[in-house]
């Protein structure tokens, strides 16, 4: 067992229903730790560039208009294996597919606004991290 960090989001569809505190619970009971945290409205370059695997895929478009719709709560999750952690917590990515008991199953819309977004390895973990936080924003 090891000690990881990853990036988590709190999408435009959550924090618009003032989810946030419902969400940092999730996690916090999980035992992750939230080592950093910052609330900003995505410009669009950004959020182009954070989801840049996805620019050939036909929903692209739509992900980048919501996730600039309203802010966003970027965060750095700390804890054992919380990679892979956070994704269980975090559900499936279409809330009719998520585990009971999982953020998406009870909070998303639908499978483009499901409240959340997990880095989905050690790797991007790494690069996601560093793609919104400098190192002197992390305080674990
Ligand atoms: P995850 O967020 O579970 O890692 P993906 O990396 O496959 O899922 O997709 C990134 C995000 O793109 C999803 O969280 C969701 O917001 C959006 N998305 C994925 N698939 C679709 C789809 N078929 N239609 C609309 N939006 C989608
Ligand atoms: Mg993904």
């Amino acid at each position: 067992m090891t000690t990881q960090r990853t990036l988590s989001i709190i999408k435009p569809d959550a924090t618009r229903r003032n989810l946030t505190g419902a969400i940092n619970q999730r996690f916090e009971e999980a035992g992750l730790r939230i080592v950093a945290q910052k609330r900003v409205n995505l410009s669009r370059t950004a959020a182009e560039g954070f989801y840049a695997e996805h620019a050939e895929r036909p929903f692209f478009g739509e992900l980048v208009d919501f996730m600039i719709s309203e802010p966003v709560v970027l965060q750095v999750l700390e804890g054992e294996n919380a990679v892979l952690k956070n994704r269980e917590i975090m559900g499936e990515t279409n809330p009719a597919n998520a585990g009971e008991g999982t953020i998406r199953k009870d909070f998303a819309l639908s499978i483009g606004e499901n409240s959340v977004h997990g880095s989905d390895s050690e790797e991007s973990a790494a690069r996601e991290v560093s793609y919104f936080f400098a190192g002197t924003e992390i305080a674990g």
